[in-house]
């Protein structure tokens, strides 16, 4: 039989919404990376037996996994490369993540997935153009992941329409995987023409997958989507029904109030991701979001355009953006983790 490890005497945070969240000296004991028990020592040990392993938990605190809704892990070979590009999006991050072969993007991916494991990540929604590579190294790393074969077709951006087909493939391929999951994820709105973006989310409700897509992040995407549709991202993707409790919308930096409220009350997973956002001057919504009764979600983007993946780090950047951005303390540390 594999071994029982043993907690011993910990605090943990159980269960943020129940009326006993916070427990003190208890243990926690765990077989199989499945927690079989949390309470008194004594108690499981006659349950379960006596542990092979026990680790001393006195002054330390056990909290849940945390979950990363968006992120490009294998971007961490670029490290503070975007930070004073003019244009990081269109002219560095497509050109360099486009390029790269399948070998370096595993390798890349594994160290990534390693950095997010440090801070309690447990699993990572991330996009990717080598989204086969990023897959493959969440399941080394053993960590849960939600990886969206990244789509676009639009001019800078073009790629062909095979990529279509190969997201297809992408997303047949690892929909049965118990660890790693496949998702649909045209990049943003303005890359990505209408039809593709239609197709793209018929196919997202036909696989049962999620569909990942940048939204209203930038200046730069908020122009061009007027231009182009003569609408905002926000209500362009409303329109088009690409929002639903089984979208995440990256970012949604750019909108209006009207927007957050669609957003909020669309069920659709809202990623916040204040490292880089602030990076490029980007105001966030976490807290109106929030108030409004959206699924806040917090993501630490791409390496490239933040200095480490910390979700600690993160959930402190945003409470500080958001109490600089509405001049009022925002926020308790414990609502966070609620
Ligand atoms: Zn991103």
């Amino acid at each position: 039989m594999s071994e029982l490890i043993a907690i011993r005497d910990v605090s943990a945070i159980v269960s943020p919404g129940s009326h006993e969240p916070v427990i003190s000296q208890r243990s926690i004991f765990i077989r199989d990376g499945v927690i079989l028990g949390v309470g008194d020592f004594s108690l499981l040990a006659s349950m379960y037996g006596q542990p092979d392993v026990v680790l001393d938990g006195r002054k330390k605190v056990a909290i849940p996994g945390f979950y990363d809704l968006h992120t490009h892990i294998a971007m961490l070979g670029f490290r503070g490369l975007l930070v004073d590009a003019d244009r990081p999006v269109h002219e560095t991050f497509f050109m360099l993540s486009s390029e790269m072969d399948c070998e370096t993007a595993y390798r890349l991916a594994v160290a990534g997935a390693l950095e997010a494991l440090k801070s309690g990540i447990v699993l990572v929604a991330d996009v990717f153009f080598q989204a086969e590579s990023v897959a493959e190294a969440l399941e080394s790393v053993g960590t849960r992941g939600l990886v969206g074969y990244c789509c676009i077709n639009h001019e800078e951006a073009a790629h062909s329409e095979s990529e279509i087909g190969r997201a297809i493939e992408f997303g047949k391929r690892w929909r049965e995987n118990t660890l790693v999951k496949p998702a649909i994820a045209p990049y943003s709105v303005d890359t990505v023409s209408r039809e593709q973006l239609e197709l793209l989310a018929r196919l997202a409700r036909e696989l049962g997958v999620h569909l990942h897509v940048h939204l209203a992040r930038s200046r730069e995407e908020m122009k061009y989507t007027r231009e182009l549709t003569g609408y905002t991202p926000v209500l362009y993707a409303y329109r088009l029904g690409l929002l639903g409790p089984r979208t995440i919308a990256a970012q949604a930096n750019i909108v209006s109030e009207q927007e957050r409220f669609i957003l909020a009350q669309s069920g659709s997973l809202i990623a916040q991701c204040p490292s880089s956002s602030m990076l490029e001057g980007l105001p966030i919504h976490a807290y109106e979001y929030w108030q409004l009764g959206g699924n806040v979600a917090v993501g630490t983007d791409s390496p490239s355009l933040n200095d480490n993946i910390d979700f600690f780090e993160e959930l402190r950047l945003m409470v500080y953006a958001q109490r600089v951005q509405l001049e009022r303390k925002v926020w308790k540390a414990w609502d966070l983790l609620e």
